[in-house]
């Protein structure tokens, strides 16, 4: 798996899609485009192996197309790993709307986006990302079956993200008792970057926990909010990503560990919910490993939102949602054990984890 971040330049000297180092075996992508509602999507489709791909629909004001394009790539082939790794029978997909949310975003694009998810037949269902609501889930769900996320009053099971805020917590707590010697994490010193809507609820089950939070987010007004609701501090220096911690959780936007930061960490875990924080697996895994920083994979420990939503399609319950979530605990505790006694990355860990899987998967089909 390769999650290059490629500059403009460099994708439009290779050949602009197959030739992307982040194509990486996509099954489709579709481009999707409407004149009178300004929508400009791109459903990317990357394998469909174990099952249909799903995965969510990112609204976001991306500088250049280019940069929309990179992402869905990215995120999809993500979410192949994820369910995967979950041991989910789902494919991996996702879908980005160009634009800033707050700006463009109206209940007739939604729909005009759901016809266009319609006309896949049910090989992508999409779900909430950033910049999407329950409530938009419920839009595209009046011209599409093929979406989860939806709220629960339309038969569906919610909002994911206290799910997914639920499985990092699960994830962190196994990565401090592999890095510190029990999941304990009182007095910890947690640096929680972005407080949305999945980085809200960590910070409550954290702090609930007794550990020392400290809140960071381009958001002034929710910082505020969040620092008086949990009583934890808001981060005021100059440089997040130096200051020392026994852990770092992205909760914002992915490619945060990079050639800018990596030397500056001072943190001795690395857990959170953010997709792709890796900005390069093959450079950034291998420097961390170096630097004695464990690393819990992002796409193993943010699969509560995942299993939260494919709950609707395989109609199981609340239990069972919590159960396959907490059993992320032990499929981390064992990720960072194999990777240790292996001497790989943690994520070349558990991307070999779910390549197994698909591997086998593709040799019942073909026998
Ligand atoms: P969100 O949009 O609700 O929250 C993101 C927060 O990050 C916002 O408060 C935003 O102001 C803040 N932010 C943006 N840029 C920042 C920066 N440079 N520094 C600090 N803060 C910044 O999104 P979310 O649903 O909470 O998701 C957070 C991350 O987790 C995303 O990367 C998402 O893809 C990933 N994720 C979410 C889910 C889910 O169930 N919601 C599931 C899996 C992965």
């Amino acid at each position: 798996m390769i999650t290059e971040v490629l500059t403009a330049n460099q994708l439009k000297k290779e050949a602009p899609v197959f030739g992307q180092l982040s194509f990486d075996d996509h099954e489709q992508v579709v481009f999707c485009f409407d004149k009178d509602t300004g929508l400009k999507a791109i459903i990317g489709v990357h394998n469909t192996i174990l099952g249909p791909a799903l995965g969510g629909t990112r609204m976001y004001d991306y500088k250049t197309e280019w940069d929309a394009l990179n992402d869905v790539l990215r995120l999809s082939r993500g979410m192949t790993y994820k369910s995967a790794i979950t041991g989910l029978n789902l494919g991996g997909g996702k879908a980005v709307i160009m634009g800033d949310p707050k700006k463009i975003k109206t209940p007739d694009l939604m729909r005009r986006f759901g016809e266009f998810v319609h006309t896949l037949g049910g090989k992508y269902y999409t779900a909430e990302d950033v910049g999407m609501e329950t409530s938009d889930m419920d839009t595209v769900r009046e011209v599409t079956p093929y979406v989860t996320g939806i709220s629960e009053a339309k038969g569906g099971a919610g909002n994911p993200s206290p799910v997914t805020a639920y499985g990092v917590y699960m994830g962190m707590k196994a990565s401090a008792k592999f890095a510190f010697g029990k999941d304990d994490l009182t007095g910890k010193k947690i640096l929680v970057q972005g407080i949305g809507h999945v980085g809200e609820e960590l910070v409550r089950l954290t702090a609930e926990e007794g550990a020392k939070v400290i809140i960071s987010d381009i958001n002034e007004e929710r910082l505020n909010e969040v620092s008086l609701k949990y009583g934890v501090e808001i981060y005021r220096g100059q440089d997040l990503y130096a200051e020392a911690a026994d852990i770092y959780a992205p909760c914002a936007l992915g490619a945060t560990v990079n050639d800018d930061t990596i030397n500056k960490l001072q943190v001795k875990v690395i857990a959170g919910a953010a997709n792709n924080q890796l900005a390069n697996e093959h450079i950034h895994g291998p420097l961390l490993q170096q630097k004695g920083i464990i690393y819990a994979p992002d796409f193993l420990i943010n699969a509560g939102g995942i299993i939260n939503v494919f709950a609707e399609i395989e109609k199981y319950g609340r239990d069972q949602i919590i159960t396959k979530t907490e059993n992320i605990y032990n499929t981390t505790l064992d990720i960072l054990t194999k990777a240790e006694a292996m001497g790989i990355t943690t994520n070349e860990a558990a991307v070999r984890i779910a390549d197994d899987r698909i591997a086998q998967r593709k040799k019942e089909k073909l026998s």
